[in-house]
């Protein structure tokens, strides 16, 4: 979760693991909850899918529901962010007196928090093992006496798919980065469909099986299987059509049918 004012502390997965970090967030301490009013959180791909899931929504339904699109360092595509809700202090809209109320499929931000890993622009390599220290001025879990590395913190928050994920989506983020629709912006088709190919899962699966799409593109029986049933897979195609769609690269281009 981005905040103003939050402090990053740079680093490498040696020097954490080296030095190690002190931290615990639990009801216990008196921030508990602070960072889940009015965040400014960015929802990922692979964020809306667990979350999607959790709540037993379609990706229409969630997307109207819970989020808004806001442009934000992208002038040319924009973000995904998680809708507060309208009540004094904007909370979370998974807040609960309990705490919150999705956690085993909390979004990427909330469950990596303090660490953050360096995603590479190119989604492939670089700054693989790198990680930073982020601080909220506000939260008292640095202050507790609970010692981790970052390898702990990323196996125990249960982050090595959102990680995966996470950098394959950094680099179809970087194609966005450009001009790709000129005047037209989002109102292009082009880029309609690439907001639905990374976002709206159960649209793109309708697209793939009810349109020319499997006839212009080839997939072998193994990967047609899992696109049909897990949204990741599906989530990954789409990575790879959108990167197909803008730069004309990619392992969709290399199946293509001729
Ligand atoms: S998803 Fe859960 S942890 Fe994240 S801000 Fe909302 S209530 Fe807090
Ligand atoms: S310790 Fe930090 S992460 Fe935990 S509730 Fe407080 S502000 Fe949020």
């Amino acid at each position: 979760m981005a905040r103003e004012n939050e402090q990053i502390v740079y680093g490498t997965r040696s020097d954490i693991t080296a030095g190690g970090f002190f931290f615990a967030c639990h009801p216990g301490v008196s921030c508990f909850t602070k960072c889940c009013r009015n965040p400014d959180m960015y929802l990922y791909p692979y964020d809306m899918i667990r979350l999607k899931h959790r709540l037993d929504m379609d990706s229409d339904a969630f997307l109207e529901k819970y989020t808004y699109t806001a442009v934000r360092d992208n002038p040319y595509f924009p973000h995904v962010m998680l809708k507060m809700a309208e009540s004094a202090q904007k909370p979370c809209p998974f807040l609960t007196p309990q705490g919150c109320a999705v956690y085993e499929a909390r979004p990427f931000s909330c469950r990596a928090y303090p660490v953050e890993p360096a995603l590479s622009r190119d989604g492939r390599s670089g700054n693989a093992d790198r990680f930073y220290i982020v601080r909220h001025p506000y939260c008292r879990g640095h202050e507790q006496d609970r010692y981790h590395t970052a390898a702990q913190w990323i196996s125990d928050q249960g982050l090595g798919p959102f990680i995966e994920h996470n950098r394959r989506w950094a680099a179809v983020d970087t194609l966005l980065r450009q001009n790709n629709w000129g005047d037209q912006g989002m109102a292009h088709p082009g880029a309609k469909m690439v907001f639905m190919a990374g976002y709206n899962m159960d649209r793109f699966r309708a697209f793939v099986f009810n349109s020319s799409f499997l006839n212009r593109f080839a997939l072998d029986d193994d990967r047609l299987r899992a696109i049909e049933i897990r949204d990741t897979d599906l989530m990954h195609l789409g990575f790879d059509w959108i990167e197909f769609m803008l730069a004309g690269t990619g392992p969709l281009a290399e199946c293509r049918k001729k």
